[in-house]
């Protein structure tokens, strides 16, 4: 299933309209490449970070979280290669003057007017910024232009202050700052973003097993929270880092836009070398019961939150009939349920709905409406991906029960007012 473009311009203004993302500085004509997360916007990242989390460091015995610095000392990116060579070369348009990488340009016409192309140029992705508070005596720093770097310079302070022993992985979720050559597309090309990355920590003799692993977990993941599964596969790339062996990436097939998702490196030993050479630190592991020492290796799988958080907007946005529905993963929604009164001007049905209201509260994020009648609330709340939704009528107070309705079915049932909660469990 193609996506098509408007599907974007479509998810982008439902997005700003009930408060999911918000363009940066708006007020102040905005600024490229930055974006908001609103009222729902955020809950529902939140959603989405606390099932990646969760699943890293709760169903995997053997890995750990970490959240670290967005600066480090500056000579991490000379290590990493960031200053270095983490640049793109670029080719500018003599004509309309917009930039593109050197690397998608097929012929020597630039794609936007066909005009002459200048010859490859380099340019430092990574957003420079100084430290400290006298004029001349500033240092300059960086963000960090990727969030995986914190792990590495973090593994030995992980393998003395755990019991974990290799194979093991170190998690983070955080964010990332780059000077994109070309921002734009909404969230998927941002100067500021967040990143899920794991870095597997193996024998180098097990990288085979442990990528095929990896590929396929993250891969099956991503499937269990997606609304069509069918529009995710993988990539695989030709070129190759010169440490790499193989390198795949999650794709959304159905975007309108890029597709990559989340990339499965093969990183082996490179980066624990680098900061070897670079720090002057031992960063060997030696195994107890072997006494073997060697550079651990690493498998990568680091993905984009925002990236995701986008595609499953795309993929959850469906226009039937008369209603716009997002038909969100019940986990992900921002609300799991909205509790409404039949009438909002008879206290006996508004005073049994809030106490519904009240008690889900403690549970789940539940949304109150007593605005409009019940076709607008439905429309409402299918609009924003909210799977349930409660009424309490005038049977409420003869028996108990209230109507229940399901967002894609638009089935309603009716069950007793104490068994709301556990039939949310249940889905
Ligand atoms: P691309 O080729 O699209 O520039 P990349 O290969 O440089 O991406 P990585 O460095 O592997 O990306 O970063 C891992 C993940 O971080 C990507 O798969 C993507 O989901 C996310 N990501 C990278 N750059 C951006 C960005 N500018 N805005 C939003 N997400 C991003």
């Amino acid at each position: 299933m193609e996506l098509k473009q408007n599907s974007l311009e479509e998810v982008v203004s439902l997005a700003k309209r009930r408060g999911f993302i918000f363009p940066g500085s708006e007020i102040y004509g905005g600024l490229q490449g930055f974006y908001d997360f609103g009222p729902l916007g955020v809950e529902m990242k939140n959603n989405l970070k606390r099932l990646w989390w969760n699943w890293m460091t709760q169903k995997h015995d053997n890995i750990v979280g970490i959240d670290g610095a967005i600066i480090t000392n500056p000579r991490v990116w000379e290590a990493s290669g960031h200053i270095k060579s983490f640049v793109d070369p670029l080719v500018e348009c003599k004509k309309c003057h917009h930039r593109f990488k050197a690397d998608d340009i097929n012929n020597d016409k630039c794609p936007d007017c066909d005009g002459p192309l200048t010859e490859p140029r380099m340019f430092n992705t990574l957003v420079p910024t100084q430290l400290g508070v006298i004029q001349d005596e500033k240092t300059e720093a960086y963000l960090r232009g990727e969030a995986c770097q914190t792990i590495y310079l973090n593994y030995k302070n992980v393998v003395d202050s755990t019991h974990l022993k290799i194979p093991f992985g170190i998690c983070q979720i955080g964010k990332a700052f780059r000077n994109e050559v070309t921002p734009g597309n909404f969230l998927f090309r941002q100067r500021e973003f967040e990143q899920w990355d794991l870095q597997w920590f193996c024998h180098p003799s097990e990288m085979e097993k442990w990528f095929d692993y990896w590929k396929e977990e993250r891969m099956n993941w991503y499937k269990s929270i997606f609304t069509h599964p069918e529009n995710l596969g993988f990539y695989q790339h030709e070129k190759l880092a010169h440490y790499a062996k193989k390198a795949f990436d999650i794709e959304y097939t159905a975007s309108p836009v890029g597709k990559e998702m989340e990339g499965i490196h093969w990183r082996g030993d490179w980066d624990l070398s680098r900061h070897s050479e670079y720090s002057g630190q031992d960063l060997n592991y030696t195994d107890p019961e072997t006494k073997e020492k060697f550079v651990p290796n690493i498998v990568e799988t680091s993905g984009g939150v925002d990236r995701t958080f986008l595609f499953l907007l795309l993929d959850a946005y469906t226009k039937e009939e008369d209603r716009i529905v997002l038909k969100l993963n019940p986990k992900i929604a921002p609300y799991k349920i909205a509790v409404f009164p039949l009438l909002k001007n008879k206290p006996e049905l508004v005073s049994e709905a809030k106490k519904i209201y009240e008690s889900l509260k403690n549970e789940v994020s539940v949304a109150w409406d007593d605005r409009g009648n019940i076709g607008k609330r439905y429309y409402s709340q299918d609009e924003i991906g909210t799977p349930y939704c409660v009424t309490v009528d005038f049977q409420t107070l003869e028996d108990q029960t209230v109507t229940i309705r399901d967002r894609d079915t638009m089935k309603q049932e009716r069950i007793h007012t104490g068994e709301v909660f556990n039939y949310l469990k249940e889905k």
